[in-house]
């Protein structure tokens, strides 16, 4: 559920017509409502009751600070992939002992970064990671905690770019290597083991692979409690899919309700989970002009003011968005459209054969944009990147400025003459 809705035949961010949004701010830009990520957010920590768990919101689905500030606010913890996503959480106010770092190619620079913080923990993915942070952390003078991604070959059924517990995958450790690597750690100076982690892939709409996951770490679990390692929580990962188009995705709290009645009373980890895409994907739109319609022989298209380098998944993962009229009062006739872009690629499109009544200059949303919508966008076709702004009830904030021509050149230089 989202607060993207009609008023009459105008679409709505919570209380604001997005019309009058584009008015200010113009188009292309993304939108989105802080009700929704509130209501999200909260579905996963509340779905825990009293059961002790940490919501680690996964930063790289949505970055900007405004978000992650709000979410800091509401208790939220968040699992960080670089330097850069630390940097965001500490400017947003995050807790830095709410952070837990994966990654499976952390630079010395990111985990001293992250020693000096004083994060929750890291997810160790590679045999050499655990041998740096060891290192590092001795020459610092701190003890790192550390938790080991495994790998539990499990398939999440989902796109194979995003589907990252398949023992064909680079993520994670298998289950030998990880026992082996948990009584190595146990024996450094400078390490403490605090968790064990796994993460199988993102948009999965199935509870079962979650499920499968859970049974492979908790034999893990009980591998190490063999062998006098114990742990103080398990990391499920993020992964929950959202609605895009007529899937089915279970809610947060069915999902959590199966992994705690998994668990029974027999454990007493905390649980941590790393969702994203479920708490921002249906919390964000896009909001895009028709430039021209343009029709051939075989196809009708409608060129628009965004394109992939603003919102990339339909051309990398083929993936598929509602794109539905801003303003749904129209004389147009019904056609079948392909919504593409000024790009020059082929491949540069965010819709296609979609039957719409169009006319040049219509405003059109791009529902379930909030998540890997603007942090997978770049300058490609040196088209500056494009505004971010939230809706709080009547309120409208703009949370990130659209890219100037000049920032576009800011850090570039002329050869000497
Ligand atoms: C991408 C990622 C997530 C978030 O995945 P969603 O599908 O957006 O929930 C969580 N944990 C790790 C390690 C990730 O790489």
């Amino acid at each position: 559920m989202d607060y993207f809705n009609y008023r009459g035949q105008q679409l709505f961010a919570e209380d604001v017509a997005i019309a009058k949004i584009v008015e200010e701010y113009g188009s292309p830009c993304y939108i989105y409502s802080k009700a929704t990520l509130t209501r999200h957010w909260q579905e996963f920590d509340q779905a825990f009751g009293s059961y002790p768990h940490l919501i680690c919101y996964a930063v790289k689905a949505n970055s900007n600070i405004a978000i992650l500030n709000l979410l800091a606010g509401l208790g939220s913890g968040f699992d960080i992939v670089s330097i850069g996503e630390l940097e965001r959480v500490i400017t947003a106010k995050g807790d830095p002992k709410k952070i837990v770092f994966s990654g499976v190619g952390k630079r010395k620079d990111e985990i001293i970064a992250a020693l000096k913080v004083g994060i929750r923990c890291f997810n160790i993915e590679v045999v050499g990671e655990l041998d740096r942070i060891n290192q590092l952390a001795g020459e610092l003078g701190v003890v790192a905690p550390v938790s080991f991604r495994v790998n539990p070959n499990v398939d999440a059924k989902t796109h194979p770019y995003i589907s990252t517990g398949l023992k064909e995958n680079k993520f994670g450790l298998d289950t030998q290597l990880a026992i082996h690597e948990y009584l190595r750690a146990a024996e450094m100076p400078h390490i403490k083991i605090v968790g064990i982690d796994c993460h199988i892939g993102s948009q999965l709409t199935e509870t079962g692979p979650f499920l499968d996951a859970l049974e492979k770490v908790l034999i893990i679990v009980s591998i190490l409690e063999k062998k006098g390692i114990t742990l103080e929580h398990l990391d499920l990962g993020g992964g929950l899919g959202i609605c895009y188009n007529d899937e089915q995705p279970p809610k947060p709290s069915t999902y959590i309700n199966a992994i705690l009645k998994r668990l029974g009373k027999s454990y007493s980890y905390e649980i941590l989970l790393e969702p994203g895409r479920a708490i921002a994907g249906n919390a964000g739109i896009l909001i895009t002009q028709i430039e021209y319609l343009k029709t051939t022989a075989d196809k009708n298209f409608a060129i628009v003011n965004a394109a992939m380098n603003d919102l990339v998944r339909p051309s990398l993962y083929n993936a598929w968005q509602e794109i539905i009229p801003v303003n749904q009062q129209t004389n147009a006739t019904m056609f079948t459209w392909d919504i593409v872009g000024p790009i020059c690629e082929t491949g540069d499109f965010l819709g296609k054969n979609r039957p719409l009544k169009l006319t040049e200059g219509d405003l059109l949303a791009i529902r379930s944009s909030g998540a890997y919508g603007f942090t997978m966008s770049s300058n490609y076709n040196s088209r500056p990147r494009i505004a971010e702004i939230m809706v709080d009830a009547k309120t409208v904030h703009l949370i990130k400025k659209r890219e100037s021509l000049q920032e576009l050149m800011a850090n570039e230089y002329l050869l000497p003459q």
